[in-house]
């Protein structure tokens, strides 16, 4: 039995392991700008910066 989040979890680290594949890791998909470093590492498998990941969640909620 797979819980749906982490069936989407999972979904995000494959998406984020075909990006580094790619030579694509650390751009956010949404508008292209460099996700930064402290936040790679804070979030290896982030692939929003930090301003679309915040309305992604606050459209989320
Ligand atoms: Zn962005």
């Amino acid at each position: 039995m797979v819980l749906k989040g982490d069936r989407h979890r999972l979904h995000e680290i494959e998406e984020a392991e075909h990006r580094l594949a790619c030579g694509r890791f650390g751009v956010c998909v949404d508008c292209g700008e460099e996700i930064g470093r402290l936040r790679l590492l804070a979030q290896p498998i982030a692939i929003h910066c930090t301003a679309c990941q915040a309305a992604l969640e606050a459209h989320r909620h």
